[in-house]
């Protein structure tokens, strides 16, 4: 007899109960297909001389199918790799009243363009744009997708066939897809590079203006640092040469906090306001790196500039949508009262998590960590970490903190590997835990993992399964 043919039915299968759970919770659609797939993939494997394989194994791959294909591609994870603003995990961590703000725009109509107290049309920079200039001094806001588009946005709308004046120490890349000189050439205007790597004078610049310049600029080091003989040119001085030639200064910021960090005992980062009180017509910063919203480009700065932006139909193909906008209006919100930042924007929080707290929460985590690893041929222990604030800020600051050291009691057997691989194979619902090897340990950094999540990750640990 043909063993091909005492493979089960397709009908057979999918009456069977696990499948008929599944049916219920992702539709006959999904599981059908699925046990389609698994009886073809079985054929074939039988044609090539494999056995025929038992019900329960047939029911198990289906299953094991359909769960792979609907979990969702964006997982939510802990983040304990050390880095605060981690721009492959999402950036900042939005806090509470932004993510309500946002769940209710969601859920229902909302003025996005609607002005209510006269029922007329408005307009959606509006909802943020008198936070934004509170916050920054700046007389006009409009916000895009990203810093990335505000940049670009920003050249294409006022110096497209036209020269920009940039230093050669700012000539940056971030995140490999931005680079200053591939944007600037992309929306249409003619890099000017001045100065050197190390220094650059204020006569570069002024050596360099023509008729053809439409604008000096400077662009934030962000993700890297020049030490030893160097020199930049301070703002304020980059504003009055260019207001001399009647040219706009603007500035890319970047991180571009709208709070000292230096409160809360972090390095300083430049402000917006202080860009502003400097002079600068325009200043570009995100909203998702250290200001600890959701991903956004905010462009402030003076009221004729930002009108001409707003005019370029290239807005039209950057803006944000309502869900952006809630998120970021809620955050601007809690910047109006900066005494309890530390405790309100979750990104601030994080960063300025004193190390005792985070050392304390390893104290209380440890034994679960190392009933997980039982059996396991590996010691686990509490060590002093340095994380980084990531994004591009402040990039030789580290931040004193605590976590866990997972490290392989004999040398060879890549029982790490294995470790790290099961964290971030963690079944769905339950979080993949994301962390770092280094040096020979597994390390799984505590400053991002919040109080309230902590029953969570020991669930989590509770379930790991690593694979011998
Ligand atoms: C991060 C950064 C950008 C890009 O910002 P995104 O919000 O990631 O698009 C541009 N310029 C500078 C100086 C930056 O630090």
């Amino acid at each position: 007899m043909n063993p091909l043919s005492q493979l089960p039915s397709v009908d057979r299968l999918l009456s069977a109960a696990p499948l008929a759970a599944l049916v219920d919770l992702h539709g006959r659609a999904v599981v059908t297909a699925m046990v389609r797939d698994v009886l073809a993939a079985t054929r074939a494997a039988m044609k090539d001389g494999a056995p025929l394989p038992d019900e329960a194994g047939l029911l198990e791959k289906v299953g094991a199918g359909v769960t792979a294909k609907m979990r969702p591609g964006l997982r939510p994870v802990f983040n304990l790799t050390g880095t605060v603003l981690h721009t492959n995990l999402g950036r900042a961590p939005l806090p509470e009243e932004a993510v309500q703000a946002l769940i209710a725009a969601a859920r229902s109509p909302c003025a996005l363009e609607y002005d209510i107290d006269s029922g007329g049309r408005g307009d959606r920079d509006d909802i943020v744009n008198e936070l934004l200039c509170e916050l920054t001094g700046a007389e006009a806001a409009t916000v895009v997708n990203n810093n990335a588009a505000a940049v670009f946005l920003l050249l294409n709308t006022l110096a497209q066939k036209q020269q920009v004046i940039v230093s050669r120490g700012e000539l940056i890349e971030i995140g490999g897809a931005f680079r200053v000189p591939d944007i600037m050439s992309r929306a249409g205007a003619k890099l000017v590079e001045v100065g050197t790597t190390n220094r650059t004078h204020l006569k570069d610049f002024a050596e360099n203006i023509t008729p053809r310049t439409a604008m000096l600029m400077k662009v934030h080091a962000s993700n890297y640092a020049i030490s030893g003989f160097t020199h930049a040119v301070p703002e304020a001085e980059l504003a009055a040469l260019a207001h001399q030639h009647d040219l706009p200064f603007v500035v890319d910021l970047g991180s571009g906090t709208l709070a000292d960090l230096a409160a809360w005992g972090l390095p300083h980062e430049p402000t917006p306001a202080e860009a502003i009180a400097a002079g600068a017509d325009l200043v570009t910063f995100s909203g998702d790196k250290l200001l600890g919203g959701p991903q956004a480009g905010l462009l402030v700065g003076r009221k004729d500039l930002i009108a001409r932006i707003k005019k370029n139909p290239l807005k039209r193909c950057l803006r944000v949508g309502k869900l952006t906008l809630a998120a970021l209006e809620a955050v601007l919100a809690l910047y109006r009262d900066p005494d309890r930042l530390h405790l309100r924007v979750t990104a601030v929080r994080q960063l300025t998590r004193p190390e005792a707290a985070i050392r304390a929460a390893a104290e209380r985590l440890l034994p679960a960590l190392q009933n997980a690893l039982a059996g396991l041929p590996v010691t686990a222990e509490i060590v002093a970490l340095k994380s980084q604030i990531g994004s591009g800020s402040l990039p030789v600051d580290r931040l004193p903190s605590a976590g866990f050291a997972i490290r392989p009691q004999a040398r060879r057997g890549g029982v790490l590997n294995r470790i790290e691989a099961a964290l971030r194979g963690i079944a769905h619902p339950l979080r993949p835990v994301i962390g770092r090897i280094e040096d020979g340990a597994l390390r799984l950094d505590l400053r991002c993992l919040d109080e309230g999540d902590e029953a969570a990750f020991a669930a989590t640990l509770a379930a790991l399964v690593v694979k011998p």
